[in-house]
């Protein structure tokens, strides 16, 4: 028989197979227990559950005793605001068990829900991209959805909580990895879900540069929450004057992304219907609009 190698590999295989190096995005090759670059020659290590694909992860010297570093909170680096997690209005809850209250309960129980409708109304994927995995929070659907999930995130130990939490580990793979630098080539990833992400970037510029990060690797579809600027919500807050926008982005900015990128806006779920600015948004490349 000639099935793909694939069909049999570890998941970790699986994931190596369709990285490039995320900072010149040439390919790589494997060697003692690291990914060098054929390009720039750096070294990424590989850990028995991740790989560190992350370009502050790179050395020029194979990194062959390596350990992660578990202090890096922050998703995408630098330009993570860690100010507005603790703004009243969206807070960020980790995990379901660290919820403060019902309320929060069943929005995660909510966007649970979306995730799964979502995901349930597109094709089933090959590889599915979960950016940023946040301890595998919306990973059950995701899952069922696809062969491989590819748990990523800046923080290596909500990769290792995402991993030990799955519910089918053969399919899981760890990646750590920059949001805005993604180790892969255009069109490599079937699928892409990133919940609650953009809304913790500081600047404008880098929520969209994050949505066309991941329009660039999804060759079909990208799950992306966003905060609306044109929500009651955020509109409200602008009466009152206050300016920092809580990191929301207008609707019509993204249509506009999805355009010049191949893709379309299929669907648009807001997280509560009684006024919440979170929303999800459905964007599907067209190539594959004919099969929704
Ligand atoms: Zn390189």
């Amino acid at each position: 028989m000639n099935a793909p190698a694939s069909t049999f590999d570890s998941p970790l295989k699986q994931l190596i197979e369709v990285l490039v190096c995320p900072l010149c995005h040439s390919s790589l090759s494997e060697e003692h227990q690291a990914l060098q670059c054929k390009g720039c020659f750096k070294y990424y290590p590989i850990l028995p559950d991740m790989v560190m694909m992350a370009p502050d992860q790179a050395t020029l010297i194979n990194p062959t005793d390596v350990t992660s570093s578990d202090d890096t909170d922050a998703p995408t680096g630098e330009i993570y605001d860690d100010t507005i997690k603790d703004q009243s209005f969206e807070t960020i809850s980790d995990e379901l068990a660290d919820a403060q209250s019902n309320h929060q309960i069943r929005r995660i129980q909510h966007e649970l829900h979306i995730v799964t409708r979502m995901l349930s109304e597109l094709p089933a994927s090959t590889r599915l991209l979960n950016l940023a995995c946040r301890g595998g929070r919306f990973s059950g659907p995701m899952q069922s959805a696809t062969r491989l999930l590819i748990e990523a995130d800046r923080n290596p130990q909500k990769i290792r909580e995402a991993i030990d939490g799955a519910m089918n580990p053969p399919k899981v793979a760890g990646l750590n990895c920059d949001a805005f630098q993604l180790p892969f080539a255009d069109d490599t990833i079937e699928g892409v879900v990133c919940a609650r992400l953009s809304h913790h970037l500081k600047s404008e510029s880098a929520r969209e540069r994050l949505l066309v990060e991941l329009l660039r690797v999804s060759s079909g579809f990208v799950v992306f929450s966003f905060n609306d600027a044109r929500s009651i919500s955020c509109l409200s807050r602008r009466l009152r004057r206050r300016m920092d926008n809580n990191g929301a982005m207008d609707i019509n900015d993204i249509h506009a992304l999805c355009r010049v990128r191949g893709a379309t806006v299929l669907d648009l779920e807001t997280v509560s219907p009684f006024g919440s600015r979170h929303r999800y948004a459905c964007i599907v490349k067209e190539d594959i609009i004919r099969s929704v």
